[in-house]
């Protein structure tokens, strides 16, 4: 029996980010003989949303070798620290979730274990004090964190805003420049092979035919090759992420200051969105159009953008939930084909790269075997639930008075995973993650205790340490992060200094060798 045969030819269809960053990533295929080729259409436009980003975007740009400088300043970019969520516990209420580590853990029990027992005594300020990205972004400032664990700055993280536009239009030239061949065209129909269903090619208009080997559906929302051609069905998690549309604008930015974090403020029917760039802010409201009629969401916008706007309000419907697999046969959804939950927590760019980094390490010859496609759906569907868990939480832990759609989702019952999560945090403040979970356990800590669910108890190995050392060293810890916050330049300083954005686009500076 011979060996089944290599991937010959990789056909990509949809150029949003999604289409780009895979194009970007198996962009190095090219040199092993393999065809890339993204077909997109300029008739359709992309999303046009999506610019605020979780910290291991930084392992993506790493991977392909780009220079951060570059990249921010190619994409009008900025940083960010983390989420400032106003209103969310109840009206009037602000807490944030900072991507850097909370305090340090003693003799291997956890800070948030020795600071539960302090706040409780009334001897430890809130949790936030203690965290250095939550400081910086109060203060407004930002240095790189570094390597060197003795140094203050390594408990720092930080992940990026920047213009979808510019973000696609940088890894398309990062892709073109490794060899891979774009194709503008509108796809009109998808040929399907009769032995076994997979896909053989696509007819774009022009009357050209693509063929490839394998497909990796971006076409957004409309999932053209895993929805419409494959027919795979959707699983709906709008009983639990009830917003389902969302109006989006841009501004300009009210003053000088970039705030190195995104927004999320808490109004009747959703919440709004805010992401600095450089060059001006980003703003959405995701409603819930049961509660809310568009035209009442567009004013609740309009009347809280603080700049002036750029592009009108524009607006976008989604259905929450995933495809009920998301390889199937010779295709491979990335982006808004494969699902959606809505943009609270960002996730959603990453969970391209995450199937990106999982095709990769899965990657398939022309047997398609069952086996690595198998075991792709299964990782992406734990991590896309975890995601869905996490958001859920947002909303679940609310004590609003206002908008019924918070009383609702208060109300609701819980997927039985965060369900048991929740419990368990209130209980003893235990956490687990669970395989390979993309938030870490700081992340959760931060939203759950930001929510209001405060451990009843601590863990009793608090005790075993002399509580008038853990006092000092929480103290401690407070004092040297404040200092360090207040050292650090204004964020908007440190882009001048390092990133501003050209007045003219240029070129992506990549690293050789990428
Ligand atoms: C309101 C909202 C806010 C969001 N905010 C964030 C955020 O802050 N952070 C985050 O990580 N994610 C966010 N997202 C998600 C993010 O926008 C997407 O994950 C990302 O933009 C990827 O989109 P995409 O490339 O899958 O789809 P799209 O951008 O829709 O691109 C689809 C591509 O397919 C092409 N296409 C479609 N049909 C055809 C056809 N027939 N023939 C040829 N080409 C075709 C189009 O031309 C286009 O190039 C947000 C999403 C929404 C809805």
């Amino acid at each position: 029996m011979s060996a089944p045969e290599p991937i010959r030819s990789i056909v990509i269809v949809g150029g949003g980010t999604a289409g780009w960053m895979a194009a970007a990533a198996l962009a190095r295929l090219v040199r092993t003989g393999v065809s890339v080729t993204l077909v997109e259409s300029d008739a359709i436009a992309t999303v046009g949303v999506g610019e605020a980003t979780i910290p291991p975007i930084r392992t993506f740009n790493a991977m392909l070798g780009i220079d951060e400088m570059d990249f921010l300043a190619r994409t009008q970019g900025s940083i960010k620290l983390g989420i400032d969520f106003v209103g969310w516990l109840h009206e009037g209420h602000r807490y944030s979730h900072p991507f850097g580590e909370f305090g340090f853990d003693i003799e291997g029990v956890k800070f948030y274990q020795f600071w539960r027992k302090l706040h409780g005594q009334g001897a430890a300020s809130w949790i936030e004090d203690y965290n250095l990205c939550a400081m910086a972004m109060k203060a407004g400032r930002y240095l790189p964190p570094v390597p060197d664990p003795n140094s203050v700055l390594s408990r720092l993280s930080h992940a990026y805003h920047f213009d979808a536009s510019l973000y696609a239009a940088y890894l398309r030239g990062y892709a073109e420049a490794r060899g891979v061949r774009r194709i503008e065209g509108r796809v009109l129909d998808v040929a399907l092979r009769g032995e076994d269903g997979f896909i053989e090619s696509v007819l774009l208009e022009g009357e050209r035919r693509i063929a490839g080997d394998l497909w990796i559906d971006c076409t957004g929302f409309r999932a053209l090759l895993i929805g419409a051609a494959l027919e795979t069905g959707f699983e709906s998690w709008s009983h639990w992420l009830q917003c389902d549309r969302a109006v989006a604008m841009t501004a300009t930015s009210p003053g000088t200051a970039i705030t190195p974090y995104t927004r999320a403020t808490a109004h009747q029917a959703g919440w709004q969105w805010r992401i600095p760039l450089q060059h001006r802010i980003g703003t959405g409201y995701v409603y819930c159009s049961s509660d809310i009629s568009d035209e009442d969401a567009r004013a609740t916008l309009l009347a809280n953008v603080e700049g002036e706007p750029i592009r009108d309000p524009y607006v976008l419907r989604f259905e929450p939930g995933r495809r009920k697999q998301l390889w199937v046969r010779n295709c491979v959804s990335l982006g808004l084909a494969s699902g959606f939950v809505e943009p609270l927590e960002s996730t959603s760019i990453h969970t391209i790269q995450a199937g990106i980094t999982k095709l990769l390490a899965l990657f398939p010859d022309r047997g398609f075997s069952p086996v690595e496609r198998d075991e792709y759906n299964r990782l992406t569907i734990i991590q896309l639930e975890q995601i869905r868990d996490f958001i859920i939480l947002h909303y679940h832990a609310n004590r609003r008075t206002t908008g019924e759609l918070w009383r609702r989702v208060r109300e609701m019952e819980l997927p039985e995973t965060l369900a048991r999560k929740i419990e368990l945090f209130r209980r003893r403040g235990r956490f687990f993650r669970y395989e390979d979970e993309l938030f870490a356990e700081s992340s959760w800590i931060a939203v759950l205790l930001g929510q209001g669910i405060i451990p009843e108890d601590y863990d009793p190995l608090v005790d075993a340490i002399d509580p008038a050392d853990v006092r000092r060293k929480l103290d401690r810890i407070r004092e040297v992060f404040a200092r360090a916050a207040e050292a650090m330049p204004r964020h908007e300083e440190w882009i001048a200094r390092n990133c501003p954005a050209p007045a003219e686009p240029a070129p992506a500076q990549v690293r050789k060798h990428a």
